[in-house]
């Protein structure tokens, strides 16, 4: 499969596994190249990556440009860009798309500025035009209550970040077919960056992984003490084998840590299930969850924001209603 012209993901890795955005890049790298009759391609970076590359290709890439590299072990912008900025003049291809992570988010612009590309960033739906290759990208905009759809125009690279659990990952498959071509030294001799890695600086981890989470159970300022936060949201968190959030409201109030904020100036988080309980769904707070798949409102005010948004709401009081879910569910869960 001819893959200049295709489409290219960025290969993130975490603990040494393939990352989840990397999966769903994947996936939807095969529909676009599919839909575009082009080959799909990864780029892959980092030292002892190179058993990833073959997992790439069981995704379904048709070609993993792979630079393993003891000089890549630490994330370094300007060397990373180098690297693929390499990358992308052997393989040409027209869509770059990355994860809406700090990687992604850091180096999109810069490629798409280095290429004068389009760029878009923050996606949540793609579709290409099959004729012209160009794409329509979807994404989230004033907090997430409305959808922005905008189609790329003619460039010579299209980059496109797109936002964690939104897309469908690829399925694996051990018979796939593709070529693992090493980038490495070449690209190392290119970059002549001023930016030098100096040391790791540890940061406490959160226990919490809020943005991986699948179910999620969000508290607010009207669950009124950090008791009734630990045991209804928490609680009931911990039933539905979820994790906890919570509203600004709820930080302000001492009612949760800092850690577990969702919205403007928290965490962005995509789960399958949100609920939200005394929460009142002001913007700042719905950008950082709107995109979850399924939304549950539990609130006293059957005028609160948070049933512009819930897929299902229950207007009454958290305190009768939620004790009741953990019972049903934890029954339910049980059999
Ligand atoms: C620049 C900026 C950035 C911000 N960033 C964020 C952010 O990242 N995340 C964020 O969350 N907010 C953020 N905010 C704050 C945001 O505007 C809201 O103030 C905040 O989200 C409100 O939190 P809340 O919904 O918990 O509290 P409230 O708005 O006070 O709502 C409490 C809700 O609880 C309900 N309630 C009360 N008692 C009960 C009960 N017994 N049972 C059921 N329901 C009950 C009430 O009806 C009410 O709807 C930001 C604001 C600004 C200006």
């Amino acid at each position: 499969m001819d893959i200049s012209a295709g489409v290219m993901i960025f290969a993130e890795t975490a603990e040494g596994k393939l990352s989840s955005i990397t999966k769903e890049l994947m996936g939807l790298g095969t529909r676009l190249a599919g839909k575009l009759e082009k080959g799909l391609s990864a780029v892959l970076l980092g030292a002892g990556t190179e058993p990833l590359a073959t997992e790439l290709v069981n995704l379904g890439a048709d070609a993993v440009y792979l630079a393993d590299d003891a000089f890549l072990e630490n994330y370094n912008p300007e060397q990373y860009a180098s690297v693929i900025e390499h990358v992308i003049q052997t393989a040409k291809p027209a869509i770059l798309l990355m994860g809406q992570t700090s990687r992604g988010a850091d180096m999109a612009p810069r490629l798409a500025f280095k290429f004068r590309g389009a760029l878009a960033m923050d996606c949540v739906e793609l579709d290409a035009d099959s004729e012209t290759g160009l794409l329509t990208h979807t994404r989230p905009v004033y907090g997430g209550i409305a959808m922005a759809r905008a189609r790329s125009r003619a460039a010579s690279l299209q980059v496109v970040t797109v936002r964690a659990k939104s897309q469908d990952p690829a399925e694996p498959a051990d018979d796939r077919e593709g070529e693992i071509i090493a980038v490495g030294e070449r690209a190392r001799g290119e970059y002549a960056g001023g930016m030098k890695f100096l040391r790791p600086v540890a940061v406490e981890a959160d226990e919490v992984n809020l943005e991986e989470a699948n179910i999620i159970v969000a508290g607010g300022r009207g669950v009124g003490s950090t008791e009734n936060f630990k045991r209804f949201i928490e609680g009931f968190a911990r039933i539905l084998g979820g994790v906890p959030g919570a509203s600004r409201g709820a930080l302000d109030s001492d009612f949760a840590p800092a850690n577990l904020q969702i919205g403007l100036t928290g965490k962005i988080v995509s789960p399958q299930l949100y609920v939200a309980i005394g929460i009142s769904g002001m913007v700042q707070h719905m950008t950082g969850c709107s995109s979850s798949k399924t939304i549950v409102g539990i609130n006293t005010d059957p005028d609160a924001s948070i049933f512009k948004y819930a897929h299902f709401g229950i207007v009454g009081d958290f305190e009768q209603v939620v004790p009741a879910l953990m019972q049903k569910c934890e029954e339910l869960l049980k059999n």
